[in-house]
């Protein structure tokens, strides 16, 4: 076992991570708590369904997976809104279609990664096997039988965890005083709900688009699946007047909804019974350092910095993290030194210089509920889309919107924040006065623009 990696947690990151390592030549073995989900429904997962933009599409790319990932993924081209009133109307994502993002099934993603990752001789998924702790100074790891109870130390060459926002490696190194970590709930839950399949298993509403129902403080989202049925989240206040906490009868709950949200209950048969049935979902920001002990573990994905969901970019991005890891181990193999050469304290130390991104898009997707739940709907906003657009194909490579920095290209998110709050000024100034983008002062854009951005594309 002193010889292998080990990959705490087989969920997105450590999946992926370990097939490149597994490529690389390491020995991997990776633990999971669960059971294998190719052989056992083990059904109330988080999120049925994810959006993968463009970092998680590169990694895939990278380890040979992206076309096998999208034929199991729908495009979507925009937001199709839908107001309480009045009809709904759609707001493109990117320039084009070559700008989209794509739904995909959590489940079938996980799988498809297990099943890419066990192809390789060198790798090995143990399943059924919680890891309940770490010790620091030894580098051993505990791990216990889900079934049968029996309780194992492993000593691995260096460990990897990957085992999500609740992590117990993370809280290994908390608890032996070397991280500190702060987890920060948002007060919303959210709510899994269906749409199923209309006749000839046809989707009941746009196929190609992800769908909101943006009202003010919470919201309903829509992303589709490939069997016609849509997934929808509600996101709603844990407490107070408007809450979960309030709604607490069917007949609550249903007239709730057939009040706010009036195009999408005759779509929902069984929304109430699933209100009931399916588990509030809590979100959570992670956040702190150090994420490595020497050159025994190595935190990364959830277990380092998880993110609301509002970006759809907390998948993308612990995909980031493993491609990020793998060209690091890559640079040191470049100077011709072996898998069990591989200096991992240095590869950690270079790998935690990340965590500004990671906290930029932790900003960014709390930035992003605002968006969407509130502002979408306004016509200031959607103006602003419009004029950003005009500016966008004018200055290209040097007004890039925020959105597609985030999304549809892999520039440091550290950058696109920045970047992005500098191009909501210029866009503030610019809208100020004007009602159609027809009216934008493009003088006052231009100087606007060469003064304050540079190229980064
Ligand atoms: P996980 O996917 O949580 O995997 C962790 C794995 O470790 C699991 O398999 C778990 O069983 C295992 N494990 C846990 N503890 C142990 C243990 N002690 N021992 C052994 N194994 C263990 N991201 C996007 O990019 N796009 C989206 O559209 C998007 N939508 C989301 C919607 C919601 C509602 C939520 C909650 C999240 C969403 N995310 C999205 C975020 C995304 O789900 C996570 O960022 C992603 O799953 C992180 O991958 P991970 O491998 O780090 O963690």
């Amino acid at each position: 076992m002193k010889k292998k990696v080990v990959i705490i947690g087989a969920g997105l990151a450590g999946s992926l991570l370990g097939i490149y390592l597994a490529r690389k030549n390491f020995q991997v073995e990776l633990f999971e708590r669960r059971p294998d989900m190719r052989k056992v429904d083990i059904g109330g997962g988080r999120s049925i369904n994810l959006a993968l933009s463009a970092r998680g599409l590169h990694a895939l790319s990278e380890t040979g997976l992206v076309e096998r990932i999208l034929h199991i993924a729908i495009a979507m081209r925009g937001r199709m809104i839908h107001p309480v009133q009045g009809e709904v109307f759609f707001q493109r994502y990117g320039r084009d279609d070559s700008e989209v993002i794509y739904a995909v099934s959590r489940a079938e993603l996980n799988k498809a990664l297990m099943t890419a990752a066990e192809k390789h001789k060198n790798l090995h998924i143990t399943f059924n096997t919680r890891c309940t702790g770490m010790n620091l100074q030894t580098g051993e790891v505990m791990v216990v039988n889900e079934e049968t109870g029996e309780e194992s130390v492993v000593q691995p060459k260096t460990v990897l965890g990957a085992d999500g926002s609740a992590s117990a490696i993370r809280n290994a190194m908390v608890e032996h005083g070397v991280s500190r970590f702060t987890l920060d709930y948002l007060d919303y839950g959210y709510k899994e709900l269906t749409i199923p399949p209309g006749p000839n298993g046809r989707h009941q509403m746009e196929k190609n688009a992800l769908h909101i129902w943006p009202r003010t403080t919470y919201m309903l989202i829509a992303l589709p699946n490939l069997d016609g049925s849509f997934t929808c989240t509600f996101f709603f206040p844990h407490k107070g007047e408007m809450s979960f906490e309030c709604l607490d009868t069917p007949e609550k709950v249903r007239s709730f909804f057939s009040e706010h949200f009036p195009d999408a209950v005759p779509l929902m048969p069984d929304f109430v019974q699933e209100f009931f049935d399916h588990p509030t979902g809590h979100m959570v920001t992670v956040k702190g350092l150090p994420w490595h002990v020497e050159d025994k573990v190595l935190l990364l994905g959830d277990a380092a910095h998880a993110i609301v969901p509002f970006f759809g970019q907390g998948m993308n991005c612990a995909f980031e993290d493993c491609s990020h890891l793998n060209a690091l181990i890559e640079r040191q193999m470049s100077y011709g030194r072996s898998p069990e050469k591989v200096r991992w304290d240095e590869v950690f130390v270079e790998f935690e210089k990340r965590k500004k991104d990671t906290d930029a898009i932790a900003d960014l997707a709390v930035e992003n509920f605002v968006e969407m739940r509130d502002y979408v709907a306004q016509e200031k906003f959607q103006l602003k889309k419009k004029v950003e657009r005009v500016l966008a194909d004018a200055y290209p490579g040097l007004f890039v919107p925020k959105y597609t920095m985030v999304t549809f290209r892999r520039i440091p998110y550290s950058i696109a924040l920045e970047r992005g709050a500098i191009q909501e000024r210029i866009l503030d100034e610019l809208c100020a006065n004007i009602t159609t983008p027809d009216q934008l002062d493009l003088r006052k854009a231009d100087l606007l623009i060469s003064k304050h951005l540079d190229y980064i594309e």
